[in-house]
């Protein structure tokens, strides 16, 4: 309750004004009145003198009590009006609530008055409240506090209306947090909330105007520029945002890095309103996205028809999960000293009905951020199991590899394992899993656990990849792995540099210690089989050996004979020595 209100008496008898005002300080409420008589009074009044509460007389000579309630209520509808007059009849009486008085009572009983009044001003505040918790609500995030979509939308309208009159230029930048939602689910709901208060924190420090920032998304945030010069003037403060929003943070004793990619459309360049403006950087920024995560980009016209054919790609990806489109590959592995398969990949592949096929390189990154990645993994995980389950010969024994995005390195994928190996009945022993180092680097606290739920399946574990990330060595003893995958980038640069030789043998001999078996992935020439044997990896895949091939295929190879390849023979002479095999 307001300690000192305005209250505008409408009468025409001075006398009754002096009790009602005695009533009113007697119930202990303070106040400065006024009184009108007549409409220009009352008028003047609801304009200068802005009163908490009217008190109307029924009947005056000038002014009829009906009509000074209708002036109040159209030019001050908030305020409430109470009629206080002499014996009148109760229909009129009536008459009046329904025209929207908020009380009325009898000059012959003034108990009534302090209490009416004390409730018309409360229920007012009231209704107050409740519209500023509505606005809020309709125009910021409750999360940061910041200005929503809404409210950015509204504000940008009057920016757009002043750079028209002074004829200068806008930006509306465009900021999306890279991969957030692996920092939500791996440290749960309230850190990621105040993680995402420090970067609008941040964000507001060092905006020019700390009102044009606002959160429009679950990680996304726009910013309005006004007055901006030439791109050029723009790019040093766009690369110091996504500079801050990457800086170091800790969190609850934990320390937590994000990055964000970013995209500008101006005004009036790229567009004259909102709307065409914001799809025009949310374009931008899908493009920095894809093209160097963590960067920005200004919008340009050919950037806008690449968004098209990536969004017809994402349909086509989608299709292509729910129908069955896509199919698997296996590429097998072996042992270098023996010659034996020793396991045997599941490699997606999309062969378009219509149009060229897609990289792995390409769908899968697309499959992760359309979050289709856990449909197109199960997928993949069911139908590899099924697959080999059904083969006999070597392929009873090797274990089948399949990749698992970072992305599904949560609880809910632990029963997605369970009921593949159930529905396919291969033995969870023959089932491995391959995690690239570089999801591990990511999310290291959450990972930990589910690779230990995994574990406890009893399948096995590999580090896919490995040697293109950093690593923290001592992290790596900690998980529970069996396999060591080095990457194919440094097997190719063995040939080429000798310290990347020593970094595959130190490799090589820390997996060992460790326990774990080494693969060398991506052999392509005899003389990289020699060099990663020299060099202490145990088993070879890639091109030399044998590439992925479809289902049928992997499955003849590994039900045959594999003598030749023990005797170091090119993939040629051994796809020869087993057709003689077969026949
Ligand atoms: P990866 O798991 O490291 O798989 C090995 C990749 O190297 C495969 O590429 C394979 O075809 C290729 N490769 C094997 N030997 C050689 C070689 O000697 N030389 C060269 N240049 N390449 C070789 P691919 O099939 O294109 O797959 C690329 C990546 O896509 C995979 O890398 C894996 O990370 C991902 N991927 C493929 N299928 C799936 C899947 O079902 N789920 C998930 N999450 N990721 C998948
Ligand atoms: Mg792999
Ligand atoms: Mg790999």
């Amino acid at each position: 309750m307001r300690d000192n209100l305005n209250i505008l008496f409408v009468d025409d008898h001075p006398l009754d004004v002096m009790i009602e005002e005695f009533e009113l300080k007697r119930e202990g409420l303070v106040f400065v009145s006024r009184t009108a008589t007549n409409e220009p009074e009352l008028m003047q009044a609801l304009m200068e003198f802005r009163p908490d509460v009217v008190l109307c007389d029924y009947n005056m000579p000038g002014l009829s009590g009906l009509h000074a309630m209708q002036c109040s209520r159209r030019l001050r509808p908030a305020t409430p009006v109470l009629m206080v007059s002499g014996a009148i009849a109760e229909y009129t009486a009536i008459e009046c609530l329904n025209r929207g008085a908020t009380d009325y009572l009898l000059k012959s009983n003034l108990r009534r008055l302090g209490p009416a009044v004390r409730r018309a001003v409360a229920d007012v505040l009231h209704r107050q409240q409740l519209e500023d918790r509505i606005e809020r609500l309709t125009y910021y995030d409750t999360v940061t506090g910041l200005p929503n979509l809404a409210s950015i939308d509204q504000f940008f309208g009057h920016c757009v209306e002043r750079a028209r009159v002074q004829n200068c230029r806008l930006a509306l930048a465009a900021f999306d947090l890279d991969k957030f939602r692996y920092v939500d689910e791996g440290i749960g709901r309230q850190l990621a909330d105040q993680a995402l208060k420090d970067i609008s924190a941040s964000l507001q420090s060092i905006s020019p105007n700390p009102g044009c920032v606002a959160r429009v998304g679950a990680d996304q945030f726009l910013m309005v520029l006004s007055d901006i010069g030439t791109d050029l003037q723009i790019r040093p403060l766009i690369d110091r945002l996504l500079e801050v929003i990457a800086g170091p943070r800790r969190l609850a004793g934990r320390d937590l890095r994000v990055t964000a990619s970013a995209g500008v459309a101006l005004y009036p360049r790229d567009g004259a309103n909102f709307e065409t403006l914001l799809c025009h950087a949310t374009a931008a920024l899908h493009e920095a996205k894809d093209t160097r995560p963590g960067s920005f980009l200004f919008y340009r016209d050919d950037i806008s028809s690449r968004n098209k054919k990536r969004r017809q790609l994402e349909s086509d990806l989608r299709h292509a999960v729910e129908s069955n489109e896509l199919c698997l590959y296996y590429q097998p592995q072996f042992d270098i000293a023996g010659g034996q398969v020793c396991g045997v990949e599941a490699l997606a592949r999309w062969f378009r009905v219509e149009g060229k096929s897609i990289a792995p390189s390409v769908f899968i990154p697309l499959a992760e951020r359309i979050h289709l990645i856990g449909a197109l993994g199960t997928w993949a995980l069911r139908n590899a199991c099924t697959t080999m389950a059904s083969w006999s010969g070597d392929a009873t024994s090797a274990p089948l590899c399949v990749n698992v995005s970072v992305h599904q390195i949560c609880a809910g994928f632990t029963p997605v394992i369970a009921a593949a190996l159930e529905s396919s009945g291969l033995s969870p022993g023959r089932l491995e899993l391959e995690i690239t180092e570089s999801a591990l680097l990511e999310n290291s606290g959450a990972a930990l656990k589910c690779l230990r739920d995994w574990k406890r399946l009893g399948v096995r574990l590999a580090v896919d990849d490995f040697g293109t990330g950093y690593s923290n060595l001592s992290y790596l003893s900690r998980l529970p792995l069996d396999r060591l995958k080095i990457d194919r980038s440094l097997i190719q640069g063995l040939s080429q540099d000798s310290r990347v030789a020593a970094v595959v043998r130190t490799v090589a001999s820390l997996g060992r210690e460790l326990g774990f078996t080494v693969l060398a992935e991506g052999v392509e020439t005899t003389d990289q089989l020699r060099l990663v044997k020299d060099l202490g990896c145990d088993q070879a895949q890639g091109f030399l050996l044998m590439p992925p091939v479809a289902a049928a295929e992997a499955r003849a190879v590994l039900e045959g004979r594999w003598a030749a390849f023990a005797q170091g023979r090119q993939l040629a002479d051994v796809r020869e020595a087993r057709r003689d095999g077969l026949h």
